[in-house]
């Protein structure tokens, strides 16, 4: 009998800092419906809310109803995950919270400020904290993703594998240094089967391609089956740059590989070696993005415009070679690199004082300024606010576009077309996926001056105790140094071992549940 209801939230901030959704962004978060899979389904009403493809979650009847609330999301959404446990405690005083996710692995100390479960180990140590929370009987036996929850779609997502065996200083994956594991044949079947049949399943691995090749050939042999069986049409992966020889090429497509996502992130050798980035210096680039096209193959990729090492120069000739090269597809996005919470990259600028004063937690995603700039400030803000929309590109995007779809038309298809000008169509229009057409924003895509988004005033009333939970997190202060608050879980690598220790139960969303900006 049903007798514990809980809410399992993904909470998401948009670029656009507007209270957009975005059904239609690639991948959509999966973190929800593994969380989900853990709870007994017949002792416990379990429903999902995404704020991704929903948009904000402002419903007093559903932030009231869980007896249990559980959150995850991106290193942005920290603030917007106290907000929503500010909600449902106004609403509900007896609910309990839980958080999991990056910027809570980052900082449990903080984070058991704001919930009662402030969870830094794997989607499956939910298990715990449901034990600790209500004793036993709540949670499922054998643990079965609820997709069955998500709304419908053409697109599948699946799990088949974890972490990274490399070590790029940007990456989250550097902070912990969690062994490659895979999942069982079995369980990668069970998950596919589970969904109704889809055109196309995207693979949401950390990096599908891990150090055993034998492995990875026997995973694709278990897609190749179900493609072969008619549960889809072809699969989707992140894989690291080493994984572009023709072998495995070949392998990859006669096991229905649609399109291989990869980050590049840039084609300069020395900037990708200053990153830790070595696989992707094995070969040039240019080489494997082409080997992969020639394999049949659709190639999609992201690039870090790293204005705190580079000239604004620089990064221009860069993009010049990309976007008048029809070897090479448009990027998916055009991203400043983060100095994600605990990586290696995070601590150099710390220590090299190239963060900027007044930096929140919420202004560091891929389109504000956090880091000191070479060039001057204007100017760098000025190129910031054209890569949003491809200003002085967008006629170059379009020409092409058309030369590399001629070029490449004979290899791909259909549903390969349909990606490739998709990704396109995607850099060149961002609103495309959120609907904000017509909505203008007053950013300033500067750490110190953008405005926060709407949500950080309370769309509801909410209890004078948690008002501290509309309080954007600093991560730096007037001076450019760690907050206190920051300070205290990751002022020294001892600091983040400590943090975790302390910490009352584990649980991490290690599957992939946003932009996959920064793997593989
Ligand atoms: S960026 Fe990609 S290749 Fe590098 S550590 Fe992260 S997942 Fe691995």
């Amino acid at each position: 009998m049903i007798s514990k209801r809980v809410l399992i939230v993904n909470a998401y901030c948009d670029e656009l800092r507007l209270p957009v959704a975005r059904p239609n962004k690639i991948p959509q978060a999966m973190a929800p419906a593994f969380l989900g899979g853990t709870f007994n389904r017949t002792a416990c009403e379990v429903r999902l809310y995404d704020e991704l493809h929903s948009g904000p979650l402002n419903d007093p009847a559903l932030l009231g109803w869980p007896d249990l609330l559980v959150l995850t999301g991106l290193n942005t959404a920290f603030d917007r995950m106290k907000q929503l446990a500010a909600y449902a405690r106004t609403l509900n005083p007896r609910v309990l919270t839980v958080a999991g996710g990056s910027a809570i692995r980052a900082l449990p100390r903080l984070a058991s400020h704001y919930f009662d479960y402030a969870c830094t180990g794997d989607t499956e140590e939910l298990k715990d904290v449901i034990r600790d929370a209500w004793g036993h009987g709540f949670t499922a036996e054998e643990p079965t993703p609820r997709f069955d929850l998500l709304p419908p779609s053409r697109i599948g997502y699946v799990e088949t594998s974890r972490n990274c065996q490399f070590r790029c200083s940007f990456c989250t994956l550097s902070v912990h240094r969690r062994r490659y594991t895979s999942y069982a044949h079995a369980e990668i079947r069970r998950q596919i089967e589970a969904q109704s049949a889809k055109d196309i399943f995207v693979l949401l691995d950390n990096n599908f391609y891990g150090p055993d090749r034998n492995d990875v050939l026997a995973r694709m042999d278990v897609l190749a089956a179900l493609c072969h069986e008619g549960r889809m049409k072809g699969w989707a992966a992140l894989v690291s740059g080493d994984f572009f020889t023709p072998e495995n090429l070949r392998a990859a497509r006669n096991a229905g590989c649609l399109a291989l996502f990869s980050g590049v992130e840039s084609f300069d050798t020395a900037w990708l070696r200053s990153r830790s980035k070595f696989q992707n210096t094995r070969l040039p680039q240019e080489e494997m993005i082409t080997r992969c096209h020639e394999a049949g193959i659709v190639f999609l990729y992201g690039m870090m415009l790293d204005l705190t090492t580079r000239r604004i120069a620089d990064i221009r000739a860069e993009m010049d070679f990309v976007f008048s090269n029809p070897r090479l597809p448009l990027p998916s996005y055009l991203a400043l690199p983060i100095p994600l919470l605990g990586t290696p990259f995070f601590h150099d600028c710390v220590r090299q004082g190239r963060m900027l004063p007044n930096v929140r937690l919420r202004d560091m995603d891929a389109t504000t300024l956090a880091l000191r700039p070479l060039d001057p400030l204007p100017e760098a803000v000025a190129f910031v606010r054209s890569l949003q929309q491809i200003r002085g590109y967008r006629l170059r995007a379009l020409l092409h576009t058309a030369r590399f779809t001629r070029r490449n038309f004979g290899r791909f298809n259909t549903l390969q077309r349909l990606i490739a000008l998709g990704n396109a169509a995607a850099l060149c229009a961002p609103t495309i996926t959120s609907g904000a057409w017509s909505r203008r924003t007053t950013r300033t895509f500067v750490a110190t001056t953008e405005p926060l988004d709407n949500s950080y005033r309370s769309a509801l009333p909410v209890a004078s105790r948690f008002q501290d939970h509309f309080r954007p997190t600093m991560v730096t202060d007037a001076q450019g140094r760690l907050t206190d608050e920051m300070a205290e879980d990751l002022g020294s690598s001892e600091g983040i071992r400590q943090g975790r220790s302390a910490n009352r139960s584990p649980m991490e969303t290690s599957v992939q549940n946003l932009l996959p900006a920064r793997t593989a």
